[in-house]
């Protein structure tokens, strides 16, 4: 086997963000006490403040209001200063495919012209929502389409939160004033397994499921909310304390040898010391079990040996396994494992008594399926040949 020589972050090139023009504030995605002091400064008397952060907070987010003029619930002076200083602002969808599965991609603009890929994925009785945290990837994994991509910026709080609200938008799913409660939710589920590694983004993504989970507004049980890591082990045991909702681990691999190869930040936290931090994780967040994310890759980690190596690895850590066959795009290195294997694989790992569930690729037709998210308008792509070198094929 050659030796690794991805580079742990790729060459990209960070963008700046953007302010809005108009100099308006945008309240989506501010937490309680952001949008509390936003309203101070903006004159609103103190001993208001807290009563005034609950009407907004609750216009906004359970009834889905963009309209200061809708708020009746405030007077009209007061609606006429919030609409001069604030707006109630979401990333513009620019174009929204559906699959054949019923999967919906959304291409969404934010501030300064960048480009976000967003997926609802229907099942029976419940709903995902595959968000993103970051416009790339500045990691390499080698095997995944984002990050070939070299432009990279961080989304704020409001992007992130609005990537959920524009979902709700187009799925048309805010409650109706005067209507019965409907308890079917339509986005059931949120999972950061979009573009970007959550955990390089983390006070953003955290004030972002703060927002999401709020009880008086979209109001997520953190339970219904899962992060998906390449395996940022310093910021593994602030998730647990400060979101506390269900953590995935893009594994992907059993030595460090292999691993190095598809996921080269284990360069930096090797499967071991990520092993140890996830130890933890349950017992800190009280969540039940920890997703071991692996994507099949023919002849690269699919093979018996690789199963039982896993099984023994995450021995003691209560997890279930999602196996993902390999989704395929434009010069991939790779090939997704053959459908007998991956099934061997399961087999294996059931056995040794975890849940081993194959990840069906939803949206496939329209590139909505797990690494195939790319912004279209900002395909910095590299070679396949480039590629190749570097994840040391
Ligand atoms: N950056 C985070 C979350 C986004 S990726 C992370 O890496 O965990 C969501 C999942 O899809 C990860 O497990 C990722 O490894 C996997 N993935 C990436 N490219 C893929 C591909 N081409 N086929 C199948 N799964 C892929
Ligand atoms: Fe980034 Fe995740 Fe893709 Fe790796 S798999 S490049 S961490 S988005």
């Amino acid at each position: 086997m050659n030796t690794p020589s991805a580079p742990i972050t790729q060459d990209v090139h960070t963008i700046p963000r953007k302010l809005p023009e108009g100099g308006k504030v945008n309240l989506v995605g501010l937490t309680r006490e952001q949008l509390r002091d936003a309203l101070i400064e903006a004159g609103t008397p103190e001993k208001q403040a807290k009563m005034r952060v609950g009407q907004i907070w609750q216009w906004v987010y359970h009834w889905g209001v963009r309209d200061f003029a809708q708020m009746t619930n405030l007077a009209k002076d007061y609606r006429a200063l919030l609409d001069e200083k604030f707006e109630i602002s979401v990333p513009e969808v620019v174009t929204k495919q559906v699959s054949m599965d019923g999967t919906r991609k959304y291409l969404l603009r934010i501030a300064g012209g960048h480009e976000v890929e967003v997926v609802y994925i229907p099942e029976e009785n419940r709903g995902t929502l595959c968000i993103s945290s970051q416009v790339g990837c500045t990691l390499t994994c080698s095997f995944c389409h984002t990050g070939t991509q070299k432009l990279v910026r961080n989304l704020t709080a409001g992007e992130i939160v609005g990537q959920v609200m524009v979902a709700r938008d187009d799925l048309d799913e805010w409650p109706q004033q005067g209507a019965p409660k409907d308890e079917t939710r339509l986005v059931s589920n949120v999972v950061l397994m979009g573009m970007g590694e959550p955990l390089y983004n983390f006070d953003n993504v955290r004030d972002a499921m703060k927002v999401v989970m709020d009880g008086e507004g979209i109001s997520l049980s953190r339970r219904r909310i899962t992060l998906s890591t390449s395996g940022i082990v310093p910021e593994i045991a602030k998730t647990a304390e400060e979101i506390g909702c269900l953590l995935a681990i893009s594994f992907h691999a059993t030595t460090d040898e292999v691993r190095d190869r598809l996921v080269p930040v284990n360069k930096k936290w090797n499967i071991e010391t990520l092993l140890n931090t996830l130890r933890d994780y349950p017992r800190l967040s009280n969540s039940e079990r920890i997703t071991f994310e692996y994507v099949m890759l023919k002849d690269v980690n699919d093979s018996d040996a690789d199963a039982k190596r896993l099984v023994k690895l995450i021995r003691g850590i209560p997890a279930k396994i999602n196996l993902i066959p390999f989704n395929e795009w434009p010069g991939a290195p790779y090939q997704r494992s053959d459908w007998e294997r991956i099934e061997a694989f399961a087999d294996i790992i059931y056995k040794a008594g975890y849940a081993s569930p194959i990840r069906t690729p939803r949206g496939e037709d329209i590139m909505a399926a797990c690494g195939q998210l790319k912004s279209a308008t900002e395909r910095a792509r590299k070679s396949k040949a480039q590629i190749a070198s570097e994840a040391g094929l």
